[in-house]
């Protein structure tokens, strides 16, 4: 199902190509495209992005390189859409994308199931984005395991991804900056309870402890509170220790 194509609201799409193929395509492209969209290109790297300096919203489906660093020199993106990026550790190259407003990096559906994650260094760089209002993390942690360094993006809008951070982490966040709402639950729009047929609620935070993640909204509904009731605790000590500091 190899394709070249315009439309889908992009300058250039790319989907199903040899990989030689579509480094050559992209090779010969106009370097004022404002948008490309790049689905299993097969490209291991990803240099050629370099050209596209006018280039205002990319989405790529599977970046098998190391790094980002062929994004730092697109500084006109407002939209980037990454999904499953394996090996980049750094977030660093994306601290340099001034206008970037949406940003969203996520692993594959499939890596959820089986509790797999991307894994950065930190989210730190993404704090330093001031044009960013959208930020959508799926199926992400960080190695320093900090949210709250989110808290310096001053334009950044709610968020409520289903991710992997401490109940602590989201609450130092939620501390910093309560317009961002933060949540601990997340339900599904299509996990049902066995028993009664209610909704799946997800419990945020759990990782690494023995308590189970997935509840029913409405047989659960004494565990689900309690674990909203222990987060608000957090926040209320995150907020009580910052005043007698
Ligand atoms: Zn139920």
């Amino acid at each position: 199902m190899a394709s070249i194509r315009t439309g889908n609201g992009f300058d250039l799409v790319l989907a199903y190509l040899p990989p030689r193929r579509a480094l050559q395509t992209l090779q010969e492209a106009s370097e004022n495209l404002r948008s490309l969209y790049l689905w299993l290109s097969g490209l291991r790297s990803f240099e050629v992005l370099g050209r596209f300096k006018k280039l205002e919203a990319l989405v790529v489906f599977d970046w098998p390189a190391p790094d980002l660093k062929p994004l730092a020199e697109l500084k006109r993106l407002r939209k980037l859409r990454i999904l499953h990026l394996p090996n980049v550790r750094d977030l660093a190259p994306l601290s340099r994308l001034r206008r970037l407003q949406e940003l969203e990096l996520a692993s594959l559906p499939s890596w959820d199931a089986s509790g797999k994650r991307l894994v950065f260094r930190t989210l730190a760089p993404l704090g330093s984005l001031k044009t960013l209002r959208r930020l959508s993390l799926f199926g992400v942690s960080a190695l320093d395991g900090r949210l709250d360094v989110l808290a310096t993006a001053t334009s950044l809008r709610p968020f409520g991804d289903m991710n992997s951070f401490s109940l602590a982490a989201i609450a130092a966040l939620s501390a910093l900056r309560p317009d961002l709402r933060p949540k601990v639950t997340w339900t599904s729009p299509d996990l049902r309870c066995k028993r009664c047929g209610g909704p799946q609620v997800h419990l945020m935070g759990l990782r690494g402890t023995r308590r189970k993640a997935w509840l029913c909204r409405d047989c659960n509904a004494e565990r689900i509170a309690a674990h909203t009731a222990e987060f608000k605790r957090l926040i209320a000590e995150k907020l009580c220790r910052r005043r007698s500091r």
